[in-house]
Order: structure tokens, then sequence, then C-alpha cells
């Protein structure tokens, strides 16, 4: 039986539609066109070959330069009931005496293979003998001298278009500068190929940056906002990973650092780690990278300048793979750039190269110091000008530098004092706002002077206030670890009371007036569609899953990503039928999980 791509899309992996330029990639690599595919981290690029490869007669063979990252494909790919089966060193000679029998038996639809286990032994010619769907070439850019991952077995992958030219070959890569693709068309003969690039905008990414002042209280202010959240934070070098890692566990973090310093146990202990919890930080020199195809990493997090506008967009890239919102953020000063400089000089590169090098990090360091757009700006350098403002960056969402605040930080201060201390910002907000919540009624708050005196700024202008002064040390939350805050340094607080300072900070522009390009208003659409869904439900789901990926040792989004949970907790589908039209349910995963998963749903009942 086979199935066209359209039915292989919703039957195997479950979904509606084919992706930006999927469609036509899928369709091209299916009558036997090799194909160049140029497409973001998180773009969707495992489909562009693995549709096919269920399309075709034969077994496509995938070569994949990570062991972790065949691993998660394979599982991922069984889960959805695709066979599927790797070949790499880790794999002991049982296994991979049992893979090649499945693979002689003709049942096999994908085969990993690293590419030293392709080309040594006689892999290729054992291969030549089968039927054989197409070839894959994941992470193809690390044919490129140039790059930080470059892998000289890649370059010995030119033979496949030698040995096999009439089967279909498709590269894959995220990087999009022209000079590596070029590289990778000469390097593994893709001059037939038909070259496909996909937008390299991020819209779900929101881009952050703040001036460095104090990095370490600035990033533990930002991470009180990423609670459970997993994410990474690049700092520059191995002392401030360790120093950052050590003050993010004091502050309760689960935070594990990683550097080329410790050794491959450790290292491999804590990817570990990260990929199969959640609410895991690691804290990385840019060491931490290839190899992360974690879907919901939700932030990333510079605490130093990274060395170029193309090392930033890949690092902030690990973020929000599975398209839901997350966060690129990060601080700069202009005491990043000096040793960034050194390190440029101080290495072994030609003048040739260094200028290159240069050149790379000046455009990184006009990024951080503009004052429009960020996505303009990054976009326009990958060579995609659209001219439209995101949105989606601070620059978009908080345009008012500097504004005077002085007025609104004594009010604030007032409602702490008024209210006495005890109630957090949601709260304190209300009672400026002249909410009319019942918690204010029965507290008699509205009975209050500072009721309803704040109208001058919106809800979101306020809370920005509040994490400010709190960042700034007016405020501090009480020990009691409830929330509530109270006055800090009594040196800050009475001067701007007593109307002797002045305080001055960036607030986000008021709500009603935020540009909505098309990159906010798809963040909005996800994060309003996990509000709809039911937060209890959606817990309940979580721990299911967790559960579920423990006893098979997956990590959790092989079982279901976080976006098909949404869309459980929203509908709370009744039956199988119901549940098999949800993104992510496929035949395979309908068939193992489906009965279960509606029976969480029936136990967590919606409260009256
Ligand atoms: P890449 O390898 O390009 O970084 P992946 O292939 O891992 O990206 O895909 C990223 C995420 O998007 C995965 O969770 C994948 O299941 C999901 N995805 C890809 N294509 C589609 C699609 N057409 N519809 C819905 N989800 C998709
Ligand atoms: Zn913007």
């Amino acid at each position: 039986m086979t199935l066209n791509p359209q039915e292989v899309l919703r039957e195997v992996f479950g979904y509606d539609a084919f992706r930006g330029p999927q469609a036509a990639i899928v369709e091209h690599v299916c009558a036997g066109g090799s194909a160049l595919v140029l497409m973001p981290t998180g773009g969707g690029k495992s489909l562009c070959y693995q549709v096919p490869a269920l399309c075709r007669p034969g077994t496509a063979v995938v070569v994949s330069p990570l062991i972790a990252l065949m691993q998660d494909q394979v599982g991922a790919l069984r889960q959805a009931g695709v066979r599927a089966a790797a070949l790499h060193s880790a794999e002991s000679p049982e296994a991979a005496a049992a893979t090649w029998r499945e693979l002689q038996a003709g049942q096999l639809d994908l085969l990993y293979v690293s590419p030293e286990r392709l080309l040594g032994g006689d892999l290729i010619e054992r291969l030549a003998a089968l039927p054989l769907a197409l070839f894959a070439i994941d992470e193809a850019h690390c044919v490129s001298q140039w790059g930080h991952d470059f892998r000289p077995e890649y370059l010995q992958l030119a033979v496949l278009a030698e040995r096999f030219g009439a089967i279909p070959r498709i590269a894959l890569t995220a990087t999009a500068d022209p000079r590596t693709r070029a590289e990778i068309v000469t390097r593994l003969s893709l001059e037939q190929a038909v070259v496909f690039i996909a937008s390299f905008d991020r819209p779900n990414i929101r881009y952050l940056l703040r001036d460095k002042s104090e990095p370490r209280r600035q990033l533990l202010d930002f991470l009180t906002t990423q609670k459970g959240h997993s994410g990474i934070v690049y700092a520059r070098s191995r002392k401030r990973v360790e120093a950052f890692a050590a003050a993010l566990r004091a502050a309760g973090h689960d935070a594990l650092a990683y550097h080329a310093g410790l050794s491959a146990e450790t290292r491999s202990a804590t990817l570990e780690r990260f990929r199969l919890g959640s609410g895991v930080i690691v804290v990385a020199t840019i060491a931490f990278g290839m190899g992360i195809d974690k879907p919901d990493v939700r932030f990333v997090a510079h605490v130093d300048l990274p060395k170029s506008l193309e090392a930033y967009y890949q690092e902030t890239g690990r973020a929000g793979r599975d398209g839901l919102p997350a966060i690129a953020w990060m601080v700069h000063g202009a005491g990043d750039v000096p040793p960034l400089r050194r390190f440029i000089e101080d290495s072994d590169a030609d003048p040739t190269q260094k200028r290159i090098e240069h050149g790379r990090l000046e455009s990184l360091i006009a990024f951080a110091e503009a004052s429009s757009c960020r996505r303009r700006i990054l976009l326009s350098y990958l060579g995609e000008a659209d001219g439209s403002d995101c949105g989606n960056c601070d620059v978009c969402l908080e345009p008012n530098q500097g504004m005077d605040v002085t007025e609104p930080a004594r009010k604030a201060l007032s409602a702490v004092y008024r209210t006495g201390g005890r109630f957090g910002a949601a709260h304190l907000v209300d009672v400026l706002l002249g909410g009319e919540t019942a918690r204010i009624r029965s507290l008699g708050h509205h009975q209050l002077g500072v009721y309803g005196i704040g109208r001058e700024l919106d809800r979101g202008q306020w809370r920005s206030l509040f994490r400010q002064l709190t960042a700034r040390g007016y405020l501090v939350a009480a020990a009691d670890g409830h929330g509530g805050l109270q006055f800090g340094q009594d040196a800050l607080v009475k001067p701007l009371l007593r109307g002797e300072s002045r305080l001055e900070v960036r607030l986000p522009a008021p709500a009603r007036v935020r540009r909505g390009g098309a990159a906010l208003s798809g963040a909005v659409t996800t994060a309003a569609a996990a509000d709809s869904a039911d937060p209890d439900l959606l817990a309940a789901l979580k721990a299911w899953r967790l559960e579920q990926a423990r006893k098979q040792r997956l990590p959790p989004y092989v079982v279901f990503h976080d976006r098909t949970l949404v869309s459980i907790a929203e509908r709370r589908p009744t039956a199988l039928e119901e549940l098999a039209g949800l993104t992510g349910i496929g035949r395979a995963k309908l068939a193992s999980y489906g009965e279960a998963v509606l029976e969480v749903v029936r136990r967590q009942q919606p409260q009256a």
C-alpha cells in the first residue's frame, strides 16, 4: 500500500498541511529530484525527507552527524509507527546485525547512519545491492571548512553522487549564508539539485536586548518570568559559565554548567538531563550547540555578546523550535567588545579571514546598538528585506526610551505602603487601575486613597514598572516567599517619595498602540490558544506524558509535543475520532495512546 504525501502527513504524522516550501520539496523529491534545502531551525526540515521516504519504494538513508540527534529522530519516528533504525558507533554489534537483517528483508523505511559508519567498511557496497528511496544529508553545512561544525568525513559524501547517480539526494541545513551554500553545492556535487530557500524569520521568537548593568541580577530578574521553562544561558568563558550556573542554583534554579573543560561524561549527562527534563537551564559556552534539537526550549539568554550576528542567529534559533512563543534575551554593553576583538586578533586565522570576522562582529554591534526593529536588521543581514517592523522585539514593543516615571513610581510605592507590604504586583496593579475584583472588595482596598489613581499606564506598563522597581532595588519580595512586595533600600525609596530624586525607565508601549505585524499576531494566537486551554487538564496531560516518556526512556516531546497537549486541553475530546483530528496525532499514536489520553480528560473534569 503506498500513500501520497498528503496522506502520509495526515495519517503518519498527524498534521493537516505542509509548511512553507515543504510541499514543493516533497513533491520534487518524490518525483526523483535532488534538492538543497535551506530552512531555519524549527522550520520543519525532517519532514522534507521523511515523507518522500515513505512515499517512495525502498529504504531512505539519512546521514546525520550526531548520535543524540539520530536517536531522537528514530525514537520519534517509531512512536509514529514508522520503521526506522540507526547505525552508529554507540550501537552494539548485535543491534547492528539486527538492523542489517531488517534492512535486507526490506523492513526499514528509514536508516540513519553516521558519516563514519557509512563511509567506513563496506556499507556503501552493501547498500548498492538494495532498493533505496533516497539519501538525505542532514546538517549539510558540516562540509564547510569555515564553519564551526566542520566534519572532514562530510567531504567524502561526494561519493554518493558518483556511486548512486540515479537516487535522489537531499541536503539540508539551517545555515543561511551564501558562501556556505555554494560550498555545499560543490562539495556534495549538487549542481543539478534544485535549491529551496525558506524564510529565515522565526516569528515566534521575541528578541529582547537590554543594556548591561548588573548581568547577574538582570538575568535572575528575567528568569522570574520563565518559571518551569527549559532554557539556555550563553556566557563568554568557562569561568563565567561556572559563576552564572552557581548563581542560578543559589537562586533555586535547576541550572547546570556546560563547557569544553568538563569531562565527556559530565557533558553527556548534562545534555541528557536537558533533553529528557523540563525546567532545566544549561549555562554554557558556545561548546553547547549543534545536537540540541529539543523543541521546547523557551528561552536563550546571552549574558555576553556572541561573536557574530550569524552566531547570535544560530544560538537564539535553538529557542522555540516547536513554534510556540519563545524569547531571545541578551544584555550587552561596551565592555563586551574589546575581548571579542582580541579573540579575533589572537586567533591563527589568516588576515582575510580576520577581516571577515571583524566585519561580522561589527554587524553584531550595529544590531545591538540599533534603535530600529531588531528583526528587520537581522533579516536584512540574512538577505531578506521586507521593510516592515515586527512588533515582537524590544524596540517595537518598548519604543519609549527612558521615560520619566517618577510620578507613577511614587504611586506604585504608595500602593505598596497603603496595602501593608503584603501583596504582589498583580493585586497592586488592580488597585492602581481601580479594578473591580472580589479580592479588592473583600480587603476593602477600594476605599484606599491609591485606588484607581494609576490610569495613566496600562496593565502591561504597570507590571513592567513593578518589575523594574524590583530589579533596581526600590522594592523587594518579602522573605516569606508569597511574592508580597515591600520597600527596598531606604536610600532609594525615601528620596523618591520626598520628590528629591527622579526615575527614568523604558516602559512597553501601551497595548492598544502596539504595532501588530504578522509576527506578533502569530505569537498572540498561540499564546491565546494556550490561555483557552484548561490549565489543570494541561498539567494532568503533562504529568501523564512525563510518565510515558520515563517508562520508554524517551524525551517527553517524542510522545506528544506541547502543541498537541494544548489542543487536547482546549478541545477536551471525548471520543477517539475527535482526538484523531488534532495536530500531531497520527494513526500509530492514536492506537497506542488514544484511550489513555481520553481517560486523563475524563478524570480531569473542569471545576464548576
Ligand atoms: P528542523 O529540523 O528544521 O529544525 P524539525 O523538522 O525538527 O525542524 O521540525 C520542527 C517542528 O515542527 C517539529 O516539532 C515538527 O514536528 C513540526 N512540524 C514540521 N512540519 C510541520 C507541519 N507541516 N505541520 C505541523 N508541524 C510541523
Ligand atoms: Zn521589531
